[in-house]
């Protein structure tokens, strides 16, 4: 006979494996409190607007406030507060989410609210700092306040208290081992982290302001000072904003908010704004890219309702932007499941190939509003579009209108553009249309002035990454081969009726071709003598293709 049941399951048994397992990471009990204080004041915010709370409502901020002798870190809010029902119902009730509860009955109203908690379970987290946490809280309805506490038992103690004001304030003991986060450094620092561009004002001590000097104040008198509430965050963020209300220079000044250590100036930037099928915000920003793809510091920030959540983006951006710089912003990327699941999520590969077609469409338009200005910055941005190019399909596609084919002396060609311009002289005797270039014009100098010379166009192309270009390149067009310009086959394309004046004899030649190749005695080389009228090489030393290309 078959049963069915619902397994029981153990508070007992439940809290020691929040404490230990559910964060790996004790320092984000801070963002939870704080995002817990948000909710409530978005809560209170959206009930005022919609007519269901008549209150005075001020300028709500949060507070946080450390009191060392006590031992105690406090998070003070002035939202919506809880009645004594309510803290038996949200607190005392693990992982049932007042938050989800709140966006179901208000869904009409309320979806662009920012509320942010939905798992229920994120006030727990108080316990891996805290072996004591205290709750006084006041409903804006008008109960009487209520204290709770708990030791991180089952057990709890609920009973009346005295607050003037409603709101909540969350009060932690912090634990002996834990007593990093009576420091200031470091709570600064955390609120740095999780909470510099949250929603609501975010109070943390005071600092001093230096005013203006009154009108007919002395020269060797001070400015006057005051002290003023420190609020850590900017609570209206640039990606929150339409792009029309942004100017260039508030996008660099978001930079410098957003990387305070970075004093180069990004190149350009990309606004990300969709709401539908999926719900996303951000700005990406171009850096100046170094040659070295490894270093990455300063990366692409995700958050989701303005609360960071992490800098590694690695399946929700396509790899080849991780090099980019900026924020992500959606409520629609599951957190906390492995990478792996991501990239098989249908939202985000919706997301990442909106992004990827986003930042398409943004250099295609920057090309074609200002094509010099695009040319000047291709060397600081070629690396991200070339390996763009290399693994992403729908890129390659789009990037015949944008990646450009620079030139040694200094033209930069689209892909068609080149092909136009070199296919009736540059041909192989497979009727190819062949590419020439180079890597380094300097050191290949005599070659490049010896085809320049012939009227062959020769690209310098020198990112690490080229010759997997050229291949896909060689596979994905029709009829093109990239030959390195010291390589034998130039000379096939000569075109014989240009006969070069030699100024050497034909024993000469024959004399020299013998002393150069006794003297480099290498099967992977030939030489050619070739001494022309003009400063070109005298002669030619080469070595075929597909052995250079080997050895990349
Ligand atoms: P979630 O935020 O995911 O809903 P939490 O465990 O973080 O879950 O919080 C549980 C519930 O407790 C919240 O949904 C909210 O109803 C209530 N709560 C927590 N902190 C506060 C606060 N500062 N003010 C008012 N209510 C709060
Ligand atoms: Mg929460």
């Amino acid at each position: 006979m078959s049963q069915k049941g619902t397994i029981n399951v153990a508070v007992e048994n439940i809290f020691p494996l929040i404490k230990k397992f559910l964060y790996s990471d004790h320092e984000i009990f801070l963002r939870e409190l704080v995002s817990n204080a948000t909710d409530a004041t978005l809560k209170l915010q959206h009930l005022a607007r919609i007519g269901e709370a008549s209150v005075e409502l001020g300028d709500q901020k949060i507070e946080i406030k450390i009191d060392k002798e006590a031992k105690t870190l406090h998070i003070i809010d002035q939202g919506l507060g809880m009645s004594e029902d309510e803290v038996q119902k949200y607190i005392n009730e693990v992982a049932f989410s007042g938050a989800e509860e709140f966006l179901e009955k208000y869904k009409d109203t309320a979806k662009d609210s920012g509320i942010i908690g939905h798992f229920g379970l994120g006030f727990y987290s108080a316990f891996m700092v805290a072996d004591q946490v205290e709750i006084i809280t006041k409903s804006f309805r008008g109960d009487g306040a209520v204290h709770w506490t708990c030791d991180g038992s089952p057990n709890y103690t609920l009973e009346p208290a005295t607050k003037e004001d409603f709101g909540t304030e969350i009060i932690l003991h912090i634990s002996d081992d834990e007593t990093e986060f009576l420091e200031e450094s470091r709570i600064t620092e955390l609120l740095n982290k999780y909470n510099k561009f949250m929603p609501v004002p975010i109070k943390f001590g005071m600092r001093t302001e230096t005013l203006e000097k009154p009108e007919g104040a002395a020269e060797e008198d001070a400015a006057p000072t005051e002290e003023v509430d420190n609020i850590i965050n900017n609570p209206s963020p640039a990606w929150t904003k339409q792009p029309s209300e942004l100017e260039e220079a508030d996008y660099k000044g978001f930079y410098r908010e957003l990387y305070p250590t970075q004093f180069e100036e990004p190149l350009f930037n990309i606004h990300l704004n969709v709401d539908y099928p999926f719900n996303l915000t951000g700005i990406l920003y171009f850096p100046k890219m170094t040659q070295d793809l490894n270093v990455q510091k300063d990366r692409i920030q995700l958050y989701q309702n303005q609360v960071y959540v992490t800098d590694n983006v690695e399946g929700i951006v396509p790899e080849f932007l991780t090099m980019l710089r900026g924020v992500i912003d959606s409520p629609d990327i599951p957190l906390n499941v492995s990478r792996s699941y991501l990239q098989a999520d249908g939202a985000v590969k919706k997301i990442s190939s909106y992004i990827t077609r986003k930042v398409a469409d943004k250099l295609k338009s920057l090309f074609n509003d200002d094509r010099k200005g695009f040319e000047e910055k291709w060397n600081d941005i070629k690396i991200v579009i070339e390996y763009g190019m290399l693994s992403e399909e729908k890129f390659f596609d789009k990037a015949d209108k944008f990646a450009l084919y620079p030139t040694v002396d200094g033209s930069y060609y689209l892909w068609d553009e080149l092909v136009e311009k070199i296919k009736d002289a540059q041909t192989d005797k497979d009727g190819k249309t062949v590419i020439l270039y180079t890597s380094n014009k300097e050191t290949q100098h005599s070659y490049v002035a010896a085809a320049t010379e012939r009227g062959y166009e020769v690209l310098l192309l020198d990112s690490p990454i080229i010759s997997h270009l050229m291949q896909k390149l060689e596979g994905s067009k029709e009829n093109v081969s990239f030959v390195r310009v010291d390589a034998d086959h130039v000379d096939n394309l000569i075109k014989k009726d240009e006969e070069q004046i030699s100024k050497l004899s034909d024993e000469e030649k024959e004399s020299l071709q013998k002393v150069i190749t006794d003297t480099i005695k290498d099967a992977e080389y030939t030489v050619q003598v070739e001494a022309m009228s003009s400063d070109a090489a005298p002669f030619i030393i080469t070595q075929p293709e597909f052995m250079r290309r080997m050895k990349e």
